[in-house]
């Protein structure tokens, strides 16, 4: 239960004055539903209402706060016209400009003979001292709370900064004292206030120093929201390891059978990959394990020997994909060699239906099936293993958080290797998982070719067809990328559509087309016939970027490079340079390029290394781009930068392991505030594992 001092917080954004149900919707779209999402929307600027000057001394062009003496009102003759009224101090006189008055409110507050104070932009207009509807008018006794500096907040259609500040100054109102859950030793160290005077002091910045995300104040807000995120980690992972789980400890029988299969030699790094994989699994804990490598380090053979060894006792497990395509093809790469093993693999996708798909189940059920390879279909919620041991899941970037706890929610304290071509930065993974278990394979396979990358403009596409058609001649298989336009699947298949018609106007029936809209068996028969078949130039959309293996394959044009991010670009590229031969890779874009996408295509042109594009896109588009953030699971910070506040992380890693080492149920006065401080950042779903809720 969400503890009773944070209830007001917790309420609708419509609880506060001045806030009703078409002002909550407008702050719903920048803030957020509730008080407390106010309480994160910080300023972004500020406007310096401090300067306070007479009339003569006062700047041109900006914003001053002045004490005047009303003089003298004169009424527009016409509509065109503004209304103007004369003030004056000691030193000159300033004109204030109204266009569009009502008379009657204009006297009531600026009445002739009186003094009172105006705030906004001074202006000058034919040797005339003026100001243009001023932002604030009040009496001389005001002078103190309008010459201040006002916070600037990122606004949205229908809301404005007079009406968003006051429903801000609501909140704060609103927010209680909280109790202290930061180790006061960090507080002294880093000069931080208390929870809520840090909160007040980033609402109400001083000067641009105090917008800067390394302000004191901005850093504490972020250290707490990091805590709560590395402590609920914590916590989830303590629990993995309280559950008594399964020590899976195969006899290496059918291991062994495979690895004398194989056309080759395990590298070194999948051996220790295999090995670190191997203990984890014979451990009573479940695994939480990633294996990260490369486009083409060998991934899937590290999968499918893990996979034997719960095989080898008797136990199940699962290779989970993101597309058809790639499922289709761990089966052609998986089935022969668990064949030679005599180990049964089945596959299981949104295309198994029926009769074929129930006697799946029911062997999966019965424990006949060994590994099942498949898509989300795998953990469909009639799927039901006998004794599920073992979870790989490819690319795991592509799914969320929520999805691999459900599949692996099929079997008790199911072991997990995760398994990513796109190397996830430290700080990513921290915030993502906690402290996960890595294995990387940093070496290729042996033999493999640098891909040669030449950038070229897209309306050199008449040279780059005639390039490809001397490669076709040379006996290459070549791929065509097409790129995504505007987020729409149907404009993206029939740019593909056009481009194949035309290449086939060109090369014939050696022509081929897959993309994400056709069928299934269409899409397998279409990679079939480049793999091994009749067609040497496939023409595709991005369904091809993620693991499709054809080793033959050497040439890859890809157009309007411009529009692909640059981890995309790289494992689309990965399709090549799998074989023995050469491989030339052709990245086309439109002009004029915008300088990130500059930046990234001369990138992929220098490297070929996936760690080194990791960096340079987290460089290029920031950490929480990165990976997108929504569909990876990735959690999404509200005050934490991950791209300032990089080196909080691990403070707050290290404190919340010596928090729980010291409080694992969270039960002293720390703990105490430590829960509030998770409902606070809605962590709470970790809450559940604490022994005594
Ligand atoms: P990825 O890590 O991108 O998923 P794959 O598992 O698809 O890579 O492997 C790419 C290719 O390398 C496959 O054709 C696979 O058979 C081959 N391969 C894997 N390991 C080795 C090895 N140790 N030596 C030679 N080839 C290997
Ligand atoms: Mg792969």
């Amino acid at each position: 239960m969400r503890p009773e001092i944070l209830f007001p917080l917790f309420a609708p954004a419509t609880a506060l004055t001045g806030v009703g149900p078409r002002i909550a919707q407008a702050i719903g779209k920048v803030a957020g539903e509730h008080v407390a999402d106010l309480l994160w929307h910080l300023p972004s600027g500020i406007i310096d209402r401090r300067y306070a000057p007479t009339v003569a001394e006062a700047k041109t062009g900006a914003i001053a706060t002045l004490t005047l003496r009303v003089d003298h009102h004169v009424r527009p003759h016409n509509r065109r016209q503004p209304y103007r009224i004369y003030c004056s101090d000691d030193t000159g006189t300033l004109a204030l400009v109204f266009f569009h008055a009502h008379g009657d409110y204009l006297l009531r507050t600026l009445p002739e003979g009186e003094v009172r104070v105006v705030s906004g932009t001074v202006e000058r207009f034919q040797n005339q001292i003026q100001m243009t509807h001023p932002d604030h008018i009040g009496t001389a006794d005001e002078l103190e709370r309008l010459q201040a500096v006002e916070p600037v907040y990122p606004l949205t259609a229908g809301l404005s900064l007079k009406v968003l500040g006051k429903a801000v100054r609501g909140a704060l109102e609103t927010a209680p004292d909280l109790p202290e859950w930061t180790d006061s030793a960090l507080l002294a160290q880093r000069g931080w206030k208390p929870w809520k005077e840090a909160l007040l002091a980033a609402q109400a910045p001083e000067d641009e120093g105090d917008l800067e995300p390394t302000s004191a104040a901005r850093q504490r807000l972020a250290f707490d929201e990091l805590l709560a995120n590395q402590l609920a980690l914590a916590m989830v992972r303590l629990h993995m390891r309280r559950t008594k789980g399964h020590k899976t400890e195969g006899d290496g029988a059918l291991r062994r059978q495979v690895l004398d299969a194989l056309p080759f030699q395990l590298t070194h790094s999948q051996e220790t990959a295999l090995n670190e994989i191997a203990i984890d699994m014979g451990q009573e804990s479940a695994m939480l394990r990633l294996l990260q490598g490369d486009v083409g380090s060998g991934k899937t053979v590290v999968a499918l020997l893990a996979m034997l060894n719960a095989v080898e006792t008797g136990t199940q497990a699962v290779l989970m994909a993101p597309t058809e395509i790639l499922a289709r093809q761990h089966l052609t790469t998986i089935e022969p060699l668990a064949k030679a093993a005599g180990v049964r693999v089945a596959i299981l996708t949104g295309r198994e239906k029926g009769a074929a798909r129930q006697q799946i189940l029911n062997q999966l059920s019965s424990g006949e099936i060994g590994i099942a390879l498949g898509t989300h279909a795998l953990f469909q919620e009639d799927v039901a293993y006998r004794d599920l041991r073992l979870a790989v899941i490819d690319e795991q970037h592509r799914f969320g958080v929520h999805q691999r706890l459900t599949l692996a929610g099929k079997g008790e304290a199911v072991d997990v290797l995760v398994m990513t071509a796109t190397p996830i930065p430290r700080t990513l993974m921290l915030t993502a998982y906690g402290d996960m278990d890595v294995s990387r394979l940093t070496e290729k396979p042996p033999g493999r070719r640098p891909v040669k990358t030449v950038v070229k403009p897209q309306d050199s596409l008449g040279e780059v067809t005639a390039a490809v058609g001397r490669a076709l001649d040379k006996g290459a298989k070549v791929y065509w990328v097409c790129p995504m336009i505007e987020e729409s699947e149907t404009l993206d298949v029939a740019a593909a559509e056009d481009r194949h018609a035309a290449l086939k106007g060109v090369f014939g029936d050696r022509t081929g087309l897959v993309h994400g809209r056709m069928k299934g068996k269409d899409k397998d028969a279409a990679m079939a016939a480049f793999a091994e078949g009749p067609v040497d130039l496939l023409v595709a959309t991005t369904v091809i970027e993620v693991g499709v293996d054809v080793p033959s394959a050497t040439v890859m044009v890809i157009e309007h490079a411009e529009r692909f991010g640059l981890a995309q670009l790289h494992q689309l590229r990965g399709r090549i340079g799998r074989g023995a031969e050469d491989s030339t890779c052709l990245v086309l874009y439109a002009a004029p390029l915008s300088e990130t996408a500059r930046k990234r295509l001369e990138v992929i042109r220098e490297t070929e290394d996936g760690f080194v594009i990791a960096e340079e896109d987290l460089k290029l588009r920031g950490a929480g781009e990165l990976l997108g953030t929504r569909q990876s699971g990735m959690p999404e910070f509200r005050l934490a930068d991950l791209d300032v506040h990089a080196d909080l992380l691990p403070v707050a890693r290290d404190d919340a392991r010596v928090i729980l080492a010291k409080d694992p149920d969270l039960t002293g006065a720390r703990g105490k505030a430590l829960r509030v401080l998770l409902y606070l950042f809605e962590r709470d779903v970790a809450v559940r594992f604490l022994r005594s809720g």
